[in-house]
């Protein structure tokens, strides 16, 4: 939620929401459906170093 926590710990990589399955590169944030938004998403590249606000630890 604030900006003090950019850069830090919060790519996609160390997300506890991201996920590796079969046929994907960066991985799948299964942030969506875990939360009703919507099916899972395949992670895009310009976000898998800098995540998202949605970050959590793993
Ligand atoms: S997009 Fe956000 S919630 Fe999804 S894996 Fe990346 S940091 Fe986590």
């Amino acid at each position: 939620m604030n900006s003090t926590t950019k850069g830090l710990r919060t790519a996609c990589w160390d997300c506890g929401y991201r996920r590796d399955f079969e046929n994907t590169f960066l991985g799948i944030c299964t942030w969506f459906e875990l939360h009703d938004k919507g099916p899972n998403k395949n992670i895009p590249p310009a976000l898998v170093e800098k995540g998202c606000k949605h970050w959590k630890k793993k």
